[in-house]
């Protein structure tokens, strides 16, 4: 059936060999949501296959939905961030984002915005800036768009204003009374960043100049909150 094929823009999550000569990948495509697709040949050297089946690609692929997995039957690479995988202080945080993002979206929707705070964040990191940051903003806004965004915008148990206690079970801060002794205290600048973050365009990570302690009380927060709702050890560790 002629529908069964179809093009879409995309980005390389995942890639492993298969067999042989092939890779398997996985794609975050702006059409059909996350896919895991065969890139047949890919692994021989004169395959057309080749260029487009590495991790941190980004590319316009041509598909063939098969029983189990998509097949790739041509593809156009947009951009390759080569760099992630040449510099070793950088191929962390490209791994990183890629990894949450595998984890975090799932499902064949179209996911366009996933698509680009990926492709965005890719782009940012190739740049100068500061990477931690850009990473705190990357999960905040995953999050949000994953339908898990924490709440830092007054206290979840009665509204009141200030509330600075941050439960990572709960996702969100609490005054001191609804708190009950429980979770952790946030300087409320760290509590107007992770909003601002929330809230600004991604490029504005570029423009921050948090204190080290807000930074790092960010890092905890979103780090236990991944932690306790996505169990995400593993990825953590890369931070
Ligand atoms: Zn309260």
């Amino acid at each position: 059936m002629a529908e069964r094929s179809y093009k879409t823009d995309a980005l390389v999550l995942n890639s492993r060999p298969l067999g042989e000569a092939d890779r398997l990948i996985t794609l975050l495509t702006w059409e059909k949501g996350k896919i895991a697709a065969v890139a047949r040949g890919a692994r021989k050297t004169k395959s057309r296959l080749a260029a487009g089946v590495d991790l941190f690609t980004y590319g316009h692929y041509l598909l063939h939905q098969g029983r189990s997995f998509a097949i790739i039957t041509g593809q156009e690479v947009k951009e390759h961030f080569i760099r992630f995988r040449e510099d070793p202080d950088l191929y962390p945080y490209g791994l990183f984002l890629a990894g949450l993002t595998d984890r975090l979206i799932a499902g064949t929707e179209p996911c366009p915005a996933s698509c680009r705070l990926l492709l965005d964040s890719w782009r940012l990191l190739d740049g100068e800036l500061d990477r931690d940051l850009l990473c705190r903003a990357f999960e905040l806004k995953l999050t949000d768009l994953a339908g898990h965004r924490p709440h830092f915008e007054g206290c979840l148990g009665c509204g009141a204003g200030g509330a600075h206690i941050f439960s990572p079970r709960q996702g969100g801060v609490f005054c001191r009374q609804c708190a009950g002794g429980d979770g952790m205290e946030l300087d409320p600048g760290s509590i107007a960043l992770a909003v601002r973050l929330i809230g600004a365009p991604l490029a504005q990570a570029r423009m921050l100049r948090p204190g080290p302690r807000q930074k790092r009380e960010l890092a905890q927060v979103t780090a236990t909150f991944l932690r306790y709702h996505f169990d995400l050890d593993d990825l953590i560790k890369l931070r």
